[in-house]
C-alpha cells in the first residue's frame, strides 16, 4: 500500500449551531463524552505517525469539530507530517481562524457550509474570505437559502468553490434545478442519489472509514466492518468491491463511486470538494 484515504468519525456529536435540517442541532456531549472524544482522536493521530505509506484524512464529525481544542490540534499536526497528503474537515467555520496560521496550508484545507439561520452573513463573508488556507464553500439546497446562495456566489472570489448539496428528501422540478445550477455547476452530481449497486467504489480498497475505537468500515453507509485500525485487522480485508447498497446520495460516498468519474472533476481537491 502506497496511500490509504480515510474518513474519520468519532463520537463527538454536539454542535454550536442549531439547523433545522440537521439532528446535531443544540446537541450536548457530556464531558465523559467530550474526553473519550478527545482520547480516541489523539490516538489516531498517534496511529498515522507510525504508518509507512501517504494517507490523506477527512474528517467528518456528527457535529462541529473545530469548536473542540483537539480537532484544531490535530489539523495542525498532521498537516506537518510528511506522509499526510491532505487533512480536511466539514466545519460551520464557527471557531475562530487564527489556528490556522500555525498550519501547513499546503497540506491543511476545509470543507466549509455556511447555515443562512445561523450566522450574519456579513461575518461568515468576512470569514470566509479571509482564510488563507484551500477550501470549498456549500449550502444546502432549501428554496428558502436560494437568495443567499446568490449573494455568496457573487460576492465570493471567482475562484472560490460554491457547491450547492440537494437538500436530503427533497425532489427538485427541472425548473427549480436550473436555480441551483446557475449557482453550482455541479449540482447535477447532488440532485439525484447515484445507482451504486455493484458498481466499483473505491471504498473498502483505498478509501475507507475508521471511527473512534478504530473500527474501519468501508465508508460510512455500509456497516459492514473490515476490521480495526490498530490491530491491524482491517489490512487483509483491503481490496477492489463492488457497492452493496442500492444507492449512494452523499458526496463522501459518492466521489469514490468510480463511474461517477468524480475523481477527475475533483482531482487534487477530493476531500475538500475542491474542483479540478
Ligand atoms: S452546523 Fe452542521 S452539525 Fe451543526 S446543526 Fe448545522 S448542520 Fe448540524
Ligand atoms: S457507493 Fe457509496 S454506499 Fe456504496 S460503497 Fe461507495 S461510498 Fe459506500
Amino acid at each position: 500500500m502506497t496511500h490509504l484515504t480515510i474518513l474519520y468519525r468519532g463520537t463527538l456529536a454536539s454542535c454550536d449551531y442549531d439547523c433545522a435540517y440537521c439532528p446535531f442541532g443544540k446537541r450536548r456531549d457530556t464531558p465523559e463524552q467530550l474526553r473519550a472524544d478527545r482520547a480516541a482522536l489523539r490516538r489516531f493521530t498517534a496511529w498515522t505517525r507510525d504508518q509507512d505509506h501517504d494517507l490523506s484524512v477527512l474528517f467528518t464529525p456528527w457535529g462541529e469539530g473545530l469548536v473542540r481544542s483537539w480537532y484544531r490540534e490535530a489539523m495542525v499536526e498532521l498537516s506537518h507530517q510528511p506522509n499526510i497528503r491532505r487533512v480536511a474537515i466539514q466545519t460551520n467555520l464557527s471557531t475562530r481562524t487564527t489556528w490556522l496560521d500555525a498550519a501547513d496550508p499546503e497540506t491543511l484545507a476545509l470543507w466549509v457550509t455556511y447555515h443562512p439561520t445561523q450566522v450574519a452573513y456579513d461575518r461568515f463573508l468576512a470569514k470566509v474570505t479571509g482564510l488563507k488556507v484551500r477550501h470549498s464553500v456549500g449550502v444546502v439546497g432549501d428554496p428558502a437559502h436560494l437568495d443567499d446562495a446568490r449573494r455568496l456566489r457573487a460576492d465570493l472570489p471567482a475562484a472560490t468553490y460554491l457547491w450547492i448539496n440537494a437538500e436530503e428528501g427533497r425532489v427538485y422540478t427541472d425548473e427549480e434545478a436550473a436555480r441551483w445550477q446557475e449557482i453550482d455547476p455541479l449540482f447535477h452530481y447532488s440532485r439525484f442519489p447515484h445507482l451504486s449497486a455493484g458498481r466499483a467504489c473505491r471504498t473498502g480498497d483505498t478509501v475507507v472509514s475508521v471511527d473512534g475505537d478504530g473500527t474501519v468500515r468501508r465508508c460510512h453507509f455500509v456497516p459492514s466492518v473490515l476490521g480495526n485500525l490498530y490491530d491491524g485487522t482491517y489490512r487483509d480485508r483491503l481490496g477492489p468491491k463492488a457497492c452493496p447498497k442500492l444507492e449512494c446520495d452523499c458526496h463522501i460516498g459518492y466521489v469514490h463511486l468510480e463511474p461517477t468519474g468524480l475523481y477527475d472533476v475533483f482531482a487534487g481537491g477530493i476531500l475538500e470538494r475542491i474542483p479540478r
